[in-house]
């Protein structure tokens, strides 16, 4: 089957990142086609944290509405605890700006991604692979299962927001990601905490109706020690840190535990074989900064600014790709290395404590470093707001 018309823009995987990308650049006036593999909803490991850097991008989107709806909260407060009981809250704000935060359930967030994405007009196509792409002026999707099977798409930008590179994962593992969700926690509805042990570190997200998320990232020693079992990693995490242990004494487990073994990716890919990357495909992040949800909506949202201005202007795809590297790099780099940095020293108890003190001591050093990580990122200065033409419905990118 090859698909009557070419679309302006096939993007793979229907993630944060791809669904972002298709409902902007669909309400733009592009033909866009979402390809996913898998079939909404379905899971993702990650704690559900929505940073504050993200709220003007909710709002263009019109998300914040429908995130109410389905129950989603908005977290207010941010407490990091470290073992010997030691512990201390900020406020979750980016000074000098209305923000919000929110704590989502990952399976219902992206489904409703997703819908927002089919009601811009986005065509979605589930449980479909691409085996294989022909790069030209019109690109060529080959699709070997799934609802498009044997079929052949054709788009003019092609766009891989499939996750992280699978291609990358190999050899030793940084650390173990797990999460699953409980209920009767007890934690404020508003709250979202992060809580260190030895070799560790555990994350409680709410995420609505007497819900929350609990995502923990586990270094390898633990496994290599013969802990497998997700629930005894989480106890021993409970037995080193008071305030984690408080925090789920009587919570039930409504979800069986989901992992992913976390490999950050030395090489960032931006424009490869004809295809822009957004989102963890880009480089992934370590989860404690909780910023993975960030730098995809962030990346998509800087593609998208140049994709528009790119058609106008008619630029080549590695015209667009050197700005988006350049300008994705400035915004993001830095977020992204910090992340790791602080996963590196989160790790080690000692350089925990010192700096529990130090944040304890002086608060405000917290509160800039969070608002460092979670500032805004580059919005298009002088947006264009442009009325499809043919040249565009079309772009000679
Ligand atoms: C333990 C853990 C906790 C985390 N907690 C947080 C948090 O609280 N806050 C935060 O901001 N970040 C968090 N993150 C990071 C965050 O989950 C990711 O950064 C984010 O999901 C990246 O979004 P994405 O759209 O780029 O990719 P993904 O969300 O991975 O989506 C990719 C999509 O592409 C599909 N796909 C894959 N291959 C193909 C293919 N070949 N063809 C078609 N489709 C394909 C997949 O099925 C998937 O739907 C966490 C990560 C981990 C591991």
């Amino acid at each position: 089957m090859t698909m009557t018309h070419p679309f302006d823009l096939a993007i793979l995987g229907a993630g944060p990142s791809g669904s972002s990308l298709a409902i902007t650049m669909a309400r733009h006036g592009w033909r866009v086609v979402l390809l996913e593999k898998g079939k909404m909803p379905r899971d993702k490991v990650c704690g559900g944290f929505i940073g504050p850097a993200n709220h003007e991008l909710l709002e263009e989107l019109g998300l914040h509405e429908p995130m109410r709806q389905a129950g989603f909260p908005i977290l207010r407060n941010l407490l990091l605890s470290v073992p010997r009981d030691r512990s201390i809250e900020i406020p979750l704000e980016v000074p000098g700006k209305t923000t919000t935060a929110w704590g989502v359930w990952r399976r219902e967030f992206d489904e409703l991604l997703v819908k927002e994405a089919r009601k811009a007009g986005v065509l979605v196509l589930e449980r479909t692979t691409v085996s294989r792409i022909e790069n030209g002026k019109i690109n060529r999707l080959f699709c070997s299962e799934g609802s498009c099977a044997g079929g052949v798409i054709e788009a003019a930008v092609v766009v891989n927001a499939s996750g992280i590179d699978r291609g990358q994962m190999k050899g030793p593992f940084h650390a173990m990601g797990l999460a699953a969700e409980f209920e009767n926690a007890n934690v404020p509805p508003s709250q979202v905490s992060v809580h260190y042990a030895p070799e560790g570190h555990c994350g409680i997200d709410p995420i609505g109706q007497g819900r929350v998320t609990v995502g923990y990232v586990a270094d390898p020693v633990l496994f290599e020690r013969g802990h497998k079992d997700p629930a005894e990693i989480l106890a021993l995490f409970r037995q080193q840190n008071g305030c984690l242990h408080r925090m789920l004494e009587g919570a039930r487990q409504i979800t069986p535990w989901k992992g992913t073994p976390i490999y950050l990716v030395r090489k960032f890919r931006f424009f490869q074989e004809g295809m822009f990357h957004v989102g963890d495909a880009v480089g992934n992040v370590n989860p404690v900064g909780g910023i993975g949800l960030t730098l995809a909506f962030q990346s998509s949202r800087l593609l998208a600014g140049l994709l528009k201005r790119g058609a106008a202007a008619e630029l080549s795809p590695e015209a667009v790709a050197r700005d988006y590297e350049r300008l994705w790099r400035r915004e993001l780099l830095g977020r992204l290395r910090m992340s790791r940095f602080l996963g590196k020293l989160s790790h080690k108890p000692f350089v925990a404590e010192v700096m529990m003190n130090i944040f304890q001591s002086f608060p405000g050093f917290l509160k800039s470093a969070f608002a460092q990580q979670h500032a805004f990122v580059y919005s298009d200065p002088n947006p264009r707001r442009l009325v499809p033409g043919p040249q565009e419905r079309h772009p000679s990118l």
